[in-house]
């Protein structure tokens, strides 16, 4: 259930919303994964996706209405979210039967050792 905060903060982002704080208009995080190889940025608390641009020597992150939906802090987004974590669970769980993930397991395995010191 959403706070009423955030039915506020949904509310204000109704339409193309656009930040040049470094905040999420959302959530307040400054915390966004920059997607390599593209403008697009991604809140890591909310997961409300917009595009980075620099405008006057400022940073902007604009905001589609069509991702509002997506954010996980209201019901909509929190649905949607679940979905996805069940759908890579079970990719991962399909690709820890394969050989190949077995193989690479193996190698990190052998690979990393301790690196503690002794204990005299
Ligand atoms: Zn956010």
């Amino acid at each position: 259930m959403e706070t009423p905060e955030q039915i506020l903060a949904y509310s204000a982002l109704s339409k193309t919303a656009r930040t040049r704080s470094g905040v999420c208009l959302h959530c307040n995080c400054n915390d966004f994964y920059l997607v390599p190889g593209t403008d697009k940025a991604i809140c890591c608390a909310c997961g409300l996706e917009g595009t980075i641009s620099v405008a006057d020597g400022a940073v902007e992150i604009t905001y589609p209405e069509d991702q509002l939906h997506r954010v996980h802090d209201v019901l909509s987004g929190k649905e949607l979210h679940g979905k996805d974590i069940a759908e890579n669970e079970g990719r991962l769980a399909q690709m820890k039967k394969t050989d190949a993930y077995k193989a690479r397991v193996a190698h990190y395995r052998d690979a990393i050792a301790p690196t503690a010191p002794s204990r005299a």
